[in-house]
């Protein structure tokens, strides 16, 4: 019996699957296009798992399943084959899976999530199974094979996610490395990234495992971290009322009633009597491990953004929540500095020094992107990989930035600005000319001809001593109207309520 004082400590671990992209399914040339609407439209007598056909491994999906695992820092094992898991369901009629078991592709490895490693037990390679879509007065049944033979890679953590919120951040970072990697699109509401998780409780002070409850198919982030923030309220209760979980059990979540509920108790692995695939060879997989070539993850990239630009750790975070985020911003940066490389030769002022201005270009942009730019589009946008989704080029962002690092817009026009860049697609320039828009002329003198209106306005400014604030407005209209609008409002507005401020302190 757990007093209600002690302090129970959650044991998470998360079973991955994810959809790997390839042309063709992983045993058979049908179509490797899940999302097809057409029921059993990409199916041959390999992947319905007829008697006596012969599958054949896709190539694509060793090497994606490989490069995953050498991301994640995990152990090859040369000698990986593939085994059948007996299990009957309806959408798998051959009542078999191919998996692997003894000698998954990857054993252990590791994803940094915060500052902490969480490290897997392995990563392996199977096949997915049909769709079941059920009629929905539930009288029957129907199969849809598109899915079944998708090359599914199914990573297994160990035990050593600590909290709901820790779980879904490894997720995000675990999704994001396979889009980086091209492996997936890891959409999670398109079920291209599945996840189950188990959760056991412990005494604070405790190493040992307890008995464990898997909770199935959660399909969104949202979903993973409220499920088992659920079942650690409903395991607490079972500790505290003298009752703890004796058998590992598992559980659907119902995400109507927001709760979990039992399902069919799961098979052990000696239920499923594995045994090596006798149709399938062992793969050469040394000679495919030469032909890997891994690019930039997701975590090398934030590194490198704060140390080649300056990023602090919050902006190199969202700059490369997506690649193509992430190389846009890069590419802004290149346009920026040539910029200033190009002025420079002309122009030899330190203004121009691109190694002096650099932090302060970098942040603007920083600033610009992460709260202006970026929020002006759809996740799906910026998830996706063709840089021209984005509607401005990166020289026209950076043509756009150039305006605002030398004043020529006011920040407030600025927003506008860029927001019509967005929705129609066209320049700078452009969008200022059609809407009327002029740039700061940064040879009017603001403090002359502020000096100019107090001289020649002595009433209004005897209104502003004594009080009435709001004359300052007046100056400022009388300003703006005086260079046409083509100096800042807010340095207008600095600039005209020091003077005012001044003339008050001396009276
Ligand atoms: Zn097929």
């Amino acid at each position: 019996m757990v007093n209600k004082h002690q302090n129970l400590a959650p044991v998470i671990g998360l079973e991955i699957h994810l959809e790997i992209k390839t042309k063709s399914k992983i045993f058979c040339s049908c179509l490797n296009d899940p999302e097809e609407k057409i029921p059993n439209k990409n199916i041959c007598p390999i992947c319905l798992g007829h008697p006596g056909v012969l599958p054949s491994i896709n190539k694509q999906a060793l090497i994606k399943t490989l490069k995953l695992g050498i991301a994640l820092h995990g152990k090859i094992n040369f000698v990986s084959y593939f085994e059948r898991k007996n299990y009957f369901y309806p959408d798998l009629p051959k009542a078999y899976q191919i998996s692997q078991f003894a000698c998954p592709l990857i054993k252990g490895g590791f994803l940094m999530v915060n500052g902490k490693k969480i490290s897997f037990d392995n990563i392996h390679l199977e096949e997915d199974t049909a769709k079941l879509i059920h009629s929905s007065d539930k009288a029957f049944t129907c199969l849809d094979f598109n899915r079944a033979g998708v090359p599914l890679l199914e990573a297994t953590t160990e035990p050593v996610i600590e909290s709901p919120e820790e779980a879904k951040m490894f997720l995000q970072e675990f999704q994001l490395l396979a889009r980086y990697l091209d492996i997936s699109p890891a959409a999670m509401e398109k079920g291209q990234m599945r996840c189950d998780a188990n959760l056991s409780l412990r005494p604070v002070n405790s190493q040992k495992l307890f008995p464990k409850v898997e909770i199935k198919n959660l399909n969104s982030f949202h979903s993973v971290e409220q499920a088992l923030r659920y079942e650690i309220e409903r395991q607490r209760k079972m500790w505290e009322q003298g009752t703890p979980p004796v058998y590992s059990s598992t559980r659907g979540w119902d995400e109507k009633r927001k709760e979990t509920f039992p399902q069919r108790e799961k098979e052990q692995a000696k239920d499923y009597r594995y045994f090596p695939e006798p149709d399938l060879l062992v793969y050469d997989i040394s000679s495919l491990v030469k032909e890997i070539r891994i690019g930039e993850g997701p975590f090398e990239r934030r590194e490198r953004f704060k140390k080649e630009y300056g990023f602090n750790s919050k902006q190199a975070y969202s700059l490369t929540k997506s690649k193509l985020v992430a190389d846009f911003t890069e590419e802004v940066i290149s346009e920026l500095k040539s910029w200033f490389v190009t002025l420079k030769n002309t122009q030899p002022l330190e203004k121009y020094e691109w190694e002096k201005q650099k932090q302060k270009v970098v942040d603007l942009l920083g600033n610009w992107m992460i709260n202006r730019f970026l929020p002006l589009f759809p996740a799906y946008i910026l998830e996706s990989s063709d840089i021209k989704d984005l509607k401005v080029t990166p020289e026209n962002f950076a043509e756009f930035l150039i305006l605002i690092y030398q004043r020529k817009i006011p920040s407030t026009v600025g927003t506008e600005v860029l927001k019509l860049m967005v929705q129609t697609g066209k320049d700078v320039d452009r969008v200022m000319e059609e809407k009327g828009i002029k740039t700061i002329d940064k040879s009017l003198d603001i403090d002359k001809i502020a000096d100019d209106l107090i001289s020649q306005n002595k009433e209004l400014v005897n209104l502003y001593l004594k009080g009435k604030e709001n004359i300052l407005n007046v100056f400022i209209g009388k300003i703006m109207a005086k260079t046409k609008g083509q100096v800042d409002p807010e340095e207008v507005r600095k600039i005209m309520k020091d003077k005012l401020d001044e003339l008050k302190n001396k009276t």
